[in-house]
């Protein structure tokens, strides 16, 4: 199958997966998965399917980065928190709906071959930095939406804090009673209000001071 039928292949999967916007759709679809994926990986980039990108981590399947986003409801005025870059593929996405993406990965590694890509496409929008991402952006904060795209036990609470008024987060949770449950977070005056957008697989998210 040449790559452009295998694209489109890709886009009706994501549509009958529940991804509907468009600007999601025309973003997944310009932006060349492959550049992220490790080299002897890159034919099976326009698979749905999780890549391996070393340290034991992996890029998120196609329908997971489009549910994802279209969760998030960006506009090209949004300031974005993204807790795990990875390969950059998610943050990438995000750039092109965005005002701006920070993003913050915990090894050093994946994140200094990300911002070579980001580099390398000309995707100027994206700040990130190595660190604990449990602990936010502080300088950086209010966020108006959040991403995290590692599992976590249970809401961050310090994410949750560098939310604005009205903002969104949206996270992978496994609290080890069942099958990890993508949520949706919107922070209002009284509190968060938590939207249960049903089953999702994650690598785990590690509050930490450093990769071991
Ligand atoms: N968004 C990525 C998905 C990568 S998988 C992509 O599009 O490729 C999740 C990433 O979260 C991994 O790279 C992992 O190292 C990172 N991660 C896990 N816990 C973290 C933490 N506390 N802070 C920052 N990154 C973390």
């Amino acid at each position: 199958m040449n790559p452009d039928s295998r694209k489109i292949r890709l886009i009706m999967h994501l549509r009958s997966g529940g991804v509907h916007d468009t600007r999601v759709l025309a973003a997944i679809e310009r932006i060349p998965r492959e550049v992220f994926a490790p080299e002897s990986m890159r034919d099976q980039a326009y698979e749905n399917a999780t890549i391996p990108i070393g340290c034991h981590q992996t890029m998120s399947a196609p329908l997971v980065v489009g549910t994802m986003t279209q969760a998030l409801q960006v506009d090209e005025r949004t300031k974005v928190l993204e807790v795990g870059t990875g390969s950059g593929y998610q943050a990438a996405v995000l750039s092109r709906l965005c005002r701006r993406v920070y993003t913050i990965e915990r090894y050093r590694e994946l994140l200094e071959i990300a911002e070579q890509r980001f580099a390398e496409l000309a995707f100027t929008n994206i700040t990130a930095k190595v660190g604990d991402g449990t602990l936010g952006w502080r300088e950086q904060a209010p966020f108006e939406r959040i991403i995290v795209t590692a599992a976590a036990t249970d809401v961050p609470p310090v994410l949750a804090e560098q939310l604005s008024i009205g903002g969104v987060m949206v996270v992978p949770v496994d609290d080890g009673a069942g099958e990890p449950r993508l949520l949706k977070v919107v922070r209002t005056e009284q509190g968060l209000d938590i939207d249960d957008m049903g089953e999702i697989r994650f690598v785990p998210l590690i509050a930490d001071t450093g990769p071991e």
